[in-house]
């Protein structure tokens, strides 16, 4: 990808972010956009999906910038659509997580281990439970900071 195209997605992105309210921003998610943008241009030269949706979005930004904020439900709907079907694809064929994606998983797991640790070892479920959850924390919270320093987090 070329990285002036890319530069550029970015300042029209950030110039777009500035014209609108607080409210709207949320709404259209910049953060998660610019992220996705940041992850699409480093994969684009050996995917070509990665490609074909980095101009997909380039283009809906640009049509989103020219109906200078006057937006329908509609193109909110278009943008939550194109900004998952990329988050799908990354996390498909690239391997990426969400941040706190491993944390809910062990979190979820430890609770569970908890309870029958807690009903086997210590005939007591209150005293498994914690022990598994913070388990299950710790392997989570670990495993997303390292995905996060790879940078697998998407
Ligand atoms: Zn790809």
């Amino acid at each position: 990808m070329d990285s002036q195209r890319v530069d550029k997605l970015y300042t029209m992105l950030e110039k777009f972010q500035k014209k609108v309210d607080e409210q709207l921003a949320t709404k259209l998610e910049f953060d998660k956009c610019r992220r996705l943008i940041q992850r699409l241009s480093s994969f684009s030269s050996d995917c070509e999906k990665c490609h074909q949706r980095f101009n997909d979005l380039e283009n809906h930004i640009l049509q989103l910038l020219d109906k200078k904020g006057r937006f329908t439900e509609n193109d909110f709907k278009q943008h939550r659509q194109i900004m998952g079907k990329i988050s799908s694809h990354l996390q498909k064929q690239h391997k990426l997580v969400t941040s706190g994606y491993y944390l809910s998983i062990y979190m979820s797991l430890g609770t569970s281990l908890g309870v029958v640790f807690g009903l086997l070892i210590f005939d007591n479920i209150g005293l498994g439970l914690p022990l598994g959850i913070g388990i299950g924390v710790a392997i989570g919270a670990g495993l997303d900071a390292d995905a996060k320093r790879r940078g697998l987090t998407l």
